[in-house]
């Protein structure tokens, strides 16, 4: 039986974006996108908290293909991402093959068939050729089991779930967590509540943001000489390839950026805390990169402001109308804002269940036999399947720059398909166990072995102590394996209709 589909993408952010728009190029046009949420634009539509915004400059935070002359700052708030996320689905017409308000619950290979069975709550399961996965890192919110949490009175918000009708002024608010999320909008909160008490378990590294506003006559520039556009991204990518990439993943080779990277922090927070006690507190005590460094400037200074208190004993219980700390001290809130990130490697990989050949289970398998994707996109037993979100993807820059890289992937492997007349691709296993082994060595050149990482608490490490997100090689050399990898990586076969 034919199955419904051509291809089925899971998630309706960039990276479902990105692979739609790749499988318009490459003339599939049945395909359909399912999204739990009720919009486009993955991330960017779900977080609406206070502060919003890319920490990665905006001209590289964007398709290399589909450039926008027109953000309004160096870094551009979350809603215009949002705003971008719509354009981009217009301009490629995408909305059509959207289905809103879906939760997928898991997908199974069918091998009689030769497609994959995607099930849907609440509806019939659709079928599928090809399977793309785009559930995105950082979909699934962590809720600390905090001991009383649940009899807290007053207002609850975790900042994936923002009430904007919920008026703060007046308010004596915490916040637990003190991430990238919580360094935006902190300073936010600060400027409109009573108290605002920051519980933060482990401190993190901020360097300065260069951030302005981009005048209009740039923006027209932008628009009108795109090279100009073109040399900006060269230069803010090579700059963060630097910082993010290079300093981090190659730790042993150019270290001395990666100590520069914390001086230069260490100097921000000097200039911006006089009191050397609470620069004290807020300084970390793993190198930077252990965990994924940010960027602000008003983050430091808000906890110079009296109503703004730094706690760092650890949380011992929540009662309905306060937060009690290990050493006893109990602080009266009556708002309380979960800045606590998200849960990777538990749920998110991979976030729905996974079939494949054998009956083989994907999350169970990463979870026994280490995590692995081959080129951080397919897995052995996995046939006709691309897992967008995977260990060994995300290059640590731009997700965009990833988005890109595994674009061209597929845009190689499925040519390669048509050229062949073929309808089924499986990776096997020897490239898959080389490609592991190539990136296993190569992380032993990065921070995360060679640097002084425990205590940082990164949700980079995974529960068995591997740091097994970030692709430790270059960017260019990611993007440009996706275009190379042999294709005698892949085991082709099956005839198209
Ligand atoms: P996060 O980096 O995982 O931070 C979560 C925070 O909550 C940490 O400080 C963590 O402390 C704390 N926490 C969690 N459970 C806790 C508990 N039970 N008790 C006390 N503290 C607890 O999450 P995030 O800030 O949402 O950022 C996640 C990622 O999203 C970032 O790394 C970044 O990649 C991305 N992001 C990007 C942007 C942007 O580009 N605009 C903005 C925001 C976020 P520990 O460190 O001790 O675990």
């Amino acid at each position: 039986m034919a199955p419904q589909y051509d291809a089925v993408i899971v998630g309706a952010g960039f990276g479902g974006m990105g692979a739609a728009i790749e499988l318009g190029r490459l003339g599939i046009d049945d395909f359909v996108i399912l999204e739990r949420e009720d919009d486009l634009g993955g991330t960017w539509h779900v977080n609406r908290y206070p502060g919003l915004a890319v920490d990665i400059a905006s001209v590289t935070y964007s398709y290399s293909f589909e450039p926008n002359p027109y953000w309004s700052r160096l870094f551009a708030p979350g809603a215009e991402l949002k705003r971008y996320a719509d354009h981009v689905a217009a301009k490629y017409d995408l909305r059509r093959h959207m289905r809103f308000g879906t939760v997928v619950e898991g997908a199974r290979w069918d091998e009689d068939q030769q497609h994959w069975v995607i099930s849907i709550a609440g509806t019939e399961p659709v079928t599928a050729r090809y399977l793309l996965t785009a559930t995105g890192f950082l979909s699934q919110p962590h809720i600390p089991d905090l001991p009383g949490i649940d009899t807290f009175a007053g207002k609850i918000v975790h900042t994936t779930a923002w009430d904007d009708a919920y008026d703060l002024a007046g308010k004596r608010a915490a916040i637990i967590g003190t991430g990238a999320t919580a360094v935006q909008l902190i300073p936010r909160i600060a400027r409109r509540v009573a108290e605002l008490t920051v519980y933060q378990r482990t401190p993190i590294w901020v360097v300065p943001k260069v951030d302005v506003t981009i005048p209009t006559a740039v923006q027209r520039m932008f628009a009108r000489m795109p090279l100009t556009q073109k040399a900006a991204r060269l230069t803010s990518t090579s700059l963060l390839e630097l910082m993010m990439v290079s300093a981090v993943l190659h730790y042993r080779q150019v270290r001395f950026l990666n100590k520069g990277a914390e001086l230069l922090a260490r100097a921000h927070m000097r200039a911006q805390i006089p009191d050397r006690e609470l620069r004290k507190r807020l300084t970390p005590h793993y190198s930077f990169g252990c965990k994924r460094p940010t960027f602000s400037n008003n983050y430091f200074p808000t906890f110079t402001r009296s109503h703004v208190h730094l706690e760092t004993a650890s949380i011992e219980r929540i009662e309905p109308e306060a937060i009690v700390t290990a050493d006893g001290h109990r602080t009266q809130i009556d708002t309380l804002i979960l800045a606590t990130g998200f849960n990777l490697w538990d749920v998110n990989f991979p976030a729905i269940e996974v079939i494949g050949r054998e009956g083989r289970n994907l999350g169970k398998w990463w979870r026994e036999n280490r995590f692995q994707a081959y080129e951080g996109v397919s897995v052995p037993h996995f046939p006709n399947f691309l897992t967008l979100a995977s260990p060994y993807s995300y290059s640590g820059l731009s997700y965009f720059t990833t988005i890109e890289s595994q674009m061209r992937h597929m845009g190689r492997l499925f040519r390669e398909l048509q050229r062949r007349g073929a309808s089924t691709f499986e990776v096997t296993e020897r490239a898959n166990a080389e490609f592991l082994d190539r990136m296993t060595r190569r992380l032993g050149d990065s921070v995360f072995y060679l640097g002084s990482c425990e205590g940082s608490r990164s949700y980079y490490f995974n529960q068995h102590g591997e740091a097994a997100i970030l692709r430790p090689t270059s960017t260019v050399n990611a993007f440009r394996e996706a275009g190379s990898f042999p294709l005698e990586d892949y085991m082709i076969g099956g005839q198209s209709a």
